[in-house]
């Protein structure tokens, strides 16, 4: 099928939750191919989900693999991959005594945080999360609620009772919604949805001392930004800070639907048999694709590289800041998870990128989101710049009325 046959088929039968352009039918590394056999460089990843490329030859024969052994047992019986992969996940956390739960999505590993916080407050008398504008958590009713943009609410009401608002980075606007019923604090460390915004250095430190001295929770969504997204193997680790747990998904199985909590050692034991579960959470087959990224990562050295190509790709995205401050106000972001801050709607921009062969990302109005996998080459990056290159010169003349702002370019760590 070519794309329009493609989308006329999307029209009739599918609901219209999104609007795709593009219909994409082959994947390699980083590159994928649409209908038409035109090559894009991916730098959106799936989101942040394919972090060790397309296709990777070590996740393809795991998964072909354990396909022809076993697919599906149900969690009334042991599964050797699945304590192996919490294992490869407890140790990498850095969190002493950590256990996992796994589920398939980003929102689901979140409503099993705030399960945890809750059932862990039941005797307490606290239930309440603060979570922070602007932040992402999911699109079922609660981690919606939990989102604190009223554009995902609207029209979705009445929404669960227990969810109060705070200012990212601002620590006393934590402060003030922290009462005697609170339990938990939920925070991303570095807003990938609301704009690709790092905490600031001091904010997770803060934010775990506060915790500890009122007797909460600190739990940090990493459904973005963990698995070495942003050249750690989870965003907290940048900040020197440990969560009580924090929640998985996106780049764990690298498009093999799964998510996960990982819970230190206050939470690990609270949930009993009865309290949680999921019918497909940790299959031997999920797992097995999740522990060929744990693997490939490692092997291949894609924290460093991550944080190298971060580097590389930031200073690049910085010279060309500076060509266009009237419209480009900042780059800023961790390792991999990269925003060009633009003072005008960045959807244009996307658009032009994705004519020349370029996907990016626009996110939160006016930023270009920048998501290449872990093991992007330096070549690849420097294909990329000169795409963003060339589309910034064809806009810059259209948007030359623009008031002056200065370039302001520096990653947050
Ligand atoms: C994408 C995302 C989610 C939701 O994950 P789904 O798998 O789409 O449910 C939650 N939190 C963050 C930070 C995300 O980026």
């Amino acid at each position: 099928m070519n794309t329009s046959e493609i989308a006329e088929l999307q029209k009739r039968y599918l609901m219209s939750t999104y609007a795709p352009g593009v219909a994409l039918v082959e994947g390699a590394g980083t590159c994928v191919w649409d209908a038409e056999g035109n090559e894009y460089l991916d730098f959106v990843s799936g989101v942040a989900v394919t972090n060790i490329g397309h296709c990777h030859p070590r996740m393809v024969r795991a998964v072909q693999d354990q396909v022809a052994t076993l697919v599906h047992v149900s969690n009334l019986y042991y599964n050797e991959k699945q304590p192996l992969l919490a294992k490869a996940l407890s140790e990498r956390s850095g969190l002493p005594g950590a256990k996992c739960f796994f589920c398939n999505s980003g929102a689901e590993a979140n409503e099993g945080l705030i399960k945890l916080a809750r059932l862990w407050g039941s005797d307490k008398g606290r239930y309440e999360i603060v979570t922070m504008r602007q932040s992402f958590h999911g699109r079922t009713l609660a981690t919606l609620t939990a989102t604190g943009q009223e554009k995902v609410q609207k029209g979705f009401g009445p929404l669960p009772e227990g969810f109060v608002y705070a200012n990212f980075n601002d620590l006393q606007s934590v402060q003030d919604a922290i009462v005697s019923k609170t339990a938990a604090v939920l925070v991303e460390a570095l807003q990938g949805e609301g704009g690709v915004i790092p905490a600031d250095p001091a904010f997770l430190p803060a934010l775990r001392r506060l915790c500890d001295e009122k007797g909460i929770l600190l739990l940090v969504d990493e459904v973005q930004c963990g698995m070495g997204r942003t050249g750690k193997w989870f965003g907290f680790q940048h900040y020197g800070v440990q969560p009580d747990a924090f929640s998985l998904a996106k780049g764990l199985g690298n498009g093999f639907p799964i998510g996960a909590i990982v819970a230190g050692e206050a939470l690990a034991g609270l949930f009993q048999p009865g309290h949680h579960a999921t019918t497909f959470g940790g299959t031997p087959l999920a797992c097995s694709a999740a522990l060929a990224v744990v693997d490939v990562i490692e092997e291949e050295q894609l924290l460093a590289n991550a944080m190298m190509m971060g580097a590389f790709f930031v200073e690049g995205l910085c010279e060309i800041a500076a060509r266009h401050k009237k419209w480009i106000a900042q780059v800023r972001g961790l390792g991999l998870l990269l925003g060009l801050v633009l003072d005008v709607p960045a959807l244009p921009l996307q658009k032009r990128l994705q004519e020349k062969g370029l996907l990016a990302l626009a996110t939160a109005g006016n930023v270009l989101r920048l998501l290449p996998p872990l093991n992007v080459s330096r070549e690849e990056i420097e294909q990329a710049l000169k795409l963003i290159a060339e589309a910034c010169a064809e806009l810059h003349d259209e948007l030359a009325a623009q008031s002056p702002n200065p370039c302001q370019c520096g990653v947050g760590q």
